[in-house]
Order: C-alpha cells, then sequence, then structure tokens
C-alpha cells in the first residue's frame, strides 16, 4: 500500500465515523466570546481558566522581551527573561529546578523518551493525554495503564515484578473528564514500590491550591517530575518540568528535546512572568471561577446527561454518540453558545461528549444562558 491509498482509505473511516475534525477560523476570541464566521458567540471551549490570555499586564510583558530567541537554550537561546522564569517557578512550587519548555506535549515527550528505557516500566493513568501515552508506546519500555483514579488498580500493577525503573504517570485535573486523581495514594503507592511519579498539572495549575499552585500543592505531595503547562490558566502558550538539582542536569545534558530545538521566544518568558505574577495574586479570580462552577452545576442538575464528578473548570457533558454529540453541539450554537464536541479517539469509544469549559471571564447571564439551552435541547 502506498501512503496516497492509506490516507483516502483513513479519511474515509473517519467520516463514515461522524470523527471529522473540522478547523474553524476564530476571527474574534475574548475568551467569553468568540467570532466564528461572522457570527458571535458565549464562549464555552477555552482553556483560558482565569481569563489571563487578556490581562493587560501579561500582554505588556511579552512586548518587553524579543520576538526570538535564535538558538537553542544551549547555544545562545538562554536569556535573563528565562532565567527568572524558571527560578520564579522553581520557587514558587518549592523545587530546586525549573526547565522550560515549548510545550507540555514537548515537555512529556521529552520526559518519556528520555527516561523510559529498555526493561523500566511506565504505568499510566488509563485516561492520561495523548502527549503521554503517544510517546510512552513507542519506546522501549513496557507500558500499563492503570484504572482511572485507582490507586489500588495502580498498586496490582506495582506489584508485578520488573528489571528496570518505574514511571507512574498520572494528570492532576483530567483534561477531557475535569475529575482530580487521588495523588496522595497515587504517590504513596508509588514510594512504596520505589518508584518515580510523574504529574501532568495542566489543567490543575493556576486554578487549585493555594496561590494556584496546583493540584500536588492542594493534595500535599510533591511528585519526583511535576509538568506544567503555560497554555491554560496562564492564557500564553508553554510548559516547565519541575524537579530536582540531578534530574535537570540530566535532561540539560541528555534531553534531545531542549538540545535540538530552539528555545522559547523571550518575549514569551516575559509574558510568563506577568502571568505568573497574575496567577499568584488571583484569587479574586479563582473565586469568580468557582462561583461560576458551581452556578453550571446546580442548573445542571436536572439535564439528562451524567455530570461528572469535576469541581474543576471543565464540565463535561457525556452522550455517548458521536453523531448525537455533534448535532448538540450544533444546536448550542444556534442558541449562541460555543462547545466542542468531543469525540473519540480523544475520548474512549462511545463516550463522545460536549466539554464545556467555564472561566472567570463569564458573566452569570452567560452561565444562565448555556443552560437555557441545554434545557432547551433536551426538552
Ligand atoms: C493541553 C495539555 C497538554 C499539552 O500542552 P500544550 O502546551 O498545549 O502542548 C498536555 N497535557 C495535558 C493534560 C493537557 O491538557
Amino acid at each position: 500500500m502506498n501512503f496516497s491509498t492509506r490516507m483516502a482509505q483513513a479519511l474515509d473511516a473517519r467520516r463514515a465515523a461522524d470523527g471529522w475534525r473540522l478547523r474553524r477560523l476564530v476571527t474574534r476570541n475574548d475568551t467569553r466570546t468568540l467570532e466564528v464566521d461572522g457570527k458571535m458567540y458565549r464562549h464555552f471551549s477555552s482553556n483560558d481558566y482565569l481569563g489571563l490570555s487578556q490581562h493587560p499586564a501579561v500582554r505588556a510583558g511579552w512586548h518587553q522581551g524579543a520576538p526570538g530567541a535564535g538558538a537553542s537554550g544551549h547555544v545562545t537561546g538562554y536569556s535573563r527573561c528565562h532565567a527568572e522564569l524558571e527560578t520564579a517557578l522553581a520557587s514558587w512550587l518549592g523545587y530546586s529546578r525549573a526547565l522550560l519548555f515549548i510545550s507540555g506535549f514537548a515537555a512529556n515527550q521529552a520526559v518519556v523518551h528520555l527516561l523510559a528505557q529498555k526493561h523500566d516500566r511506565l504505568i499510566a493513568d488509563r485516561l492520561a493525554h495523548a502527549s503521554l501515552l503517544d510517546a510512552a508506546s513507542h519506546m522501549p519500555a513496557t507500558l500499563r495503564r492503570f484504572l482511572h483514579n485507582d490507586a489500588a488498580s495502580l498498586t496490582q500493577r506495582l506489584m508485578m515484578p520488573c528489571d528496570g525503573a518505574t514511571l507512574v504517570i498520572t494528570e492532576g485535573v483530567f483534561s477531557m473528564d475535569g475529575d482530580s486523581a487521588p495523588l496522595a495514594a497515587i504517590a504513596a503507592a508509588t514510594r512504596h514500590a520505589g518508584g518515580w511519579l510523574m504529574v501532568d498539572d495542566a489543567h490543575g495549575i493556576g486554578v487549585t491550591g493555594e496561590q494556584g499552585r496546583g493540584s500536588c500543592w492542594q493534595q500535599g505531595i510533591k511528585p519526583e517530575l511535576l509538568v506544567i503547562t503555560f497554555g491554560k490558566a496562564f492564557g500564553v502558550s508553554g510548559a516547565a518540568l519541575l524537579c530536582d538539582d540531578a534530574t535537570a542536569d540530566y535532561f540539560l545534558q541528555f534531553s534531545r528535546h531542549l538540545i535540538y530545538s530552539t528555545a522559547m521566544p523571550p518575549a514569551q518568558a516575559s509574558a510568563l512572568l506577568a502571568a505568573l505574577h497574575e496567577v499568584q495574586r488571583g484569587d479574586a479570580l479563582r473565586q469568580r471561577l468557582r462561583a461560576n462552577i458551581q452556578r453550571f452545576r446546580a442548573g445542571a442538575a436536572a439535564l439528562p446527561w451524567k455530570l461528572m464528578p469535576s469541581e474543576s473548570a471543565i464540565q463535561p457533558l457525556i452522550v455517548g454518540e458521536n453523531g448525537t454529540a455533534l448535532a448538540l453541539s450544533q444546536r448550542l450554537a444556534q442558541a449562541g453558545c460555543w462547545v466542542s464536541a468531543i469525540r473519540p479517539p480523544t475520548v474512549p469509544p462511545g463516550t463522545a461528549r460536549l466539554r464545556i469549559t467555564l472561566t472567570a471571564a463569564h458573566q452569570a447571564e452567560d452561565i444562565d444562558h448555556l443552560l437555557e439551552a441545554l434545557h432547551d435541547a433536551a426538552g
């Protein structure tokens, strides 16, 4: 089979399964509202949970740095903004070091690529993000999955013998379900087995825990490897790995993702320093977000779709079939609400869903409008 035949077959199969992914041209986006094809919507698909992408200080920060680093951090791309950001992140989260990556996807790939060698094993939550599982499934190490948020299932996997090192992987707040991992139990089981824990807290950082320090801080654990990303509550883009000195040195010496890739633009690091400051003093924003979440959950309890056990900004409604999720998403769009339908393979087969995300930028009337549209669609 050649590439053309293979592509044609895969595209046909995707169309037939109602799985076609459509990119829409967004012409305006202020986190609360969205303009698509000249029409305005209330926006319930943004990960900009605190609305910081709109913050004047973050925008001003962007203009204080150069647009390009010019080289990898190992050559001449490591500037004062990068150093300040790394130091500030490490001290904020109680780690000795932070290393910046261009994206959360890259950071996760880097960790898995560098650590998972032959004879090692990775044990990941079944619902862990594609960036973790994709990397893991291409490595010589063994990949095992444990039942979602189930520390007993993890313990069972850990009891199986392994000659090499063990890395346990979970998210803090799950990106498609919005629920939180039982981190204390997972950390205890991992430590008991002599393994290392990696937590990807893309959706917890900035939103939960004192000063927005995230899921691990909130649950009183300190994993060996903590990945945080800046494309969500920080309102910008990029990621960082928090770790100890020896681990940071090992990554700087051996991680191809750091050595052979241009460093984050200084402008971005500078914007992130401003965003970090806003996250740290963002209790009022977190309070507004929490109020919006509570308002939504109270109003959605009577809907026919199952609400997830989620206290987070991610409030999915599981509808099941792809076609149903798409139709519902279209129905909401007609009512002026933009809510993305999420389908397999992003989520398990038969669990297509509306992934509603709430932010501090929403007003009570936005939430009420969405609830009304959902009740109309259900009735
Ligand atoms: C968004 C996300 C990523 C990827 O981060 P990017 O910076 O967007 O590449 C990784 N892990 C999880 C859990 C995410 O939700």
